[in-house]
């Protein structure tokens, strides 16, 4: 307590001075006070900045005289990380389009390509069979590594259709890619002069869509009597793939008057045509390709494991134990899609059953059919056989939906002859609208 007695002393002295103090010198007191109380208030100017600057003299071996300077640390990393991202290596990108006589095997020789690789290639085309038979004004990407090794091979096989093989690890997997495009829908009619072709070639029907037309309808009418006056609609709708037409087509419902009768033909999702009455107008499917007595002796499996390499090596199809000349049947009416040699695949033959369907036939020993014939359920398309990577007689058959294998025994096939109960009003709610679009209110 003894330490606050002079400040006691001092504030008692204070206040007896300020008391004491004349009246003006107490107000300028004040005011000093204020001012000095409002100066403290005022927030400080900030520093002026002051730029520093510097040089600095790089030792002479370590100047950088170009973007080249920095390579040496690229190339360490490029060692490391060569896998993933092969671009660092120095790749070769080769394009070109393919001309009348190229083959795979001589494109590999003039871009100096390994047979080893070729041999890669081929086995991973066994799912899509396009390799063994380039097409004249198909586009080709190569993408070659700096041992000239083989990393990535792309066929524009169409407008709307690419496949892409890529190396990993010690083999290739292709990779199908298909553009949806846009389907529109096309009316062609006419009013019979001459032949039914003739005229409906006239309405601007392509050859293709006209045997459509007749295969569809070739049990309910003689085309070759149908007289003039007799009329047609046909409604098709034509694949656009950026605004081009992609000539993919489906003949979506058909319509023919003669003087006493109407014939119709519409087709359901099932990939078949039925009349209005949903009566089916293509023959059910048959479930075998082959007749009589036989043995399965490999089974569909999307995993089957490869017995040497222990890798997934899917067996995409069923395969038939029977031996080299057994007739094979084509197991629906189609139109032969495909027909040839496969290194893998040996004699093979893709028949197209519907847009959807598609089935395969491979190591035949002869072909009976070719590219574009219009084929009937159970006409004798082949010879089985041993051709191609087999390793003994048989016949290894497949099924595809969209492009895609399925279980060719265990598939549901469009087996009766009518539309089936459950899918009568899906089929009734598109024929009628198939038939507004034809323009025709009442058959
Ligand atoms: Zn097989």
């Amino acid at each position: 307590m003894l330490f606050l007695l002079p400040l006691k002393a001092f504030f008692k002295a204070s206040i007896a001075v300020v008391n004491n103090l004349p009246r003006k010198h107490f107000f300028a007191l004040i005011l000093l006070f204020v001012f000095l109380l409002v100066i403290s208030l005022v927030p400080m100017q900030p520093k002026t900045k002051k730029t520093i600057y510097r040089s600095l003299e790089l030792p002479e071996g370590v100047v950088v005289k170009d973007e080249h300077a920095a390579a040496e640390p690229l190339a360490a990393i490029k060692d490391e990380y060569a896998k993933v991202f092969p671009d660092f290596s120095g790749n070769k990108e080769v394009e070109f389009e393919v001309n009348d006589g190229d083959s795979l095997s001589n494109i590999f020789e003039k871009e100096s390509l390994s047979a080893g690789a070729l041999q890669l290639l081929l086995d991973a085309d066994k799912e899509h069979l396009r390799l063994a038979n380039l097409i004249p004004g198909q586009r080709i990407k190569l993408l070659i590594g700096p041992d000239n090794n083989l990393l990535s091979l792309k066929v524009f096989l169409d407008l709307a259709n690419t496949l892409t093989f890529t190396l990993k690890e010690d083999q290739y997997d292709a990779l199908l890619e298909t553009k949806a495009g846009k389907w529109r829908e096309s009316l062609y009619q006419g009013r019979i002069i001459g032949s039914f072709y003739k005229t409906a070639k006239a309405s601007g029907l392509t050859a293709a869509q006209i045997q459509q037309v007749s295969a569809t309808l070739q049990d309910k009418i003689n085309f070759n009597r149908l007289y003039a006056g007799d009329t047609f609609r046909v409604l098709v709708s034509k694949q656009y793939i950026d605004g081009q037409y992609s000539s993919e087509s489906d003949v979506l419902a058909i319509l023919i008057k003669n003087r006493n009768k109407t014939y119709t033909a519409f087709l359901h999702e099932d990939g078949r045509y039925y009349d209005k009455n949903r009566q089916g107008l293509s023959k059910a499917y048959r479930r075998f390709p082959v007749n009589g007595k036989f043995r399965i002796s490999s089974n569909f499996n999307r995993k089957r494991l490869h017995p040497i390499t222990k890798r997934v090596s899917p067996h995409n199809g069923t395969d038939f134990a029977v031996s080299t000349g057994t007739k094979v049947y084509s197991i629906g009416d189609g139109v032969v899609l495909r027909a040839g040699y496969h290194p893998a695949a040996g004699n093979y033959i893709v028949m197209q059953h519907s847009r959807k369907y598609t089935t395969r036939y491979l190591h035949l020993s002869k072909i009976l059919v070719r590219k574009g014939q219009r084929v009937e359920r159970g006409a004798v398309i082949a010879r089985s056989g041993n051709t191609g990577r087999s390793t003994g007689a048989h016949l290894h058959y497949e099924f595809q939906i969209n492009n895609r294998p399925v279980d060719a025994m265990k598939v549901s096939l469009p087996l009766s002859t009518a539309v089936s109960k459950k899918e009568e009003r899906a089929f009734d709610k598109r024929r009628d609208l198939y038939l507004q679009e034809m323009g025709i209110n009442n058959i």
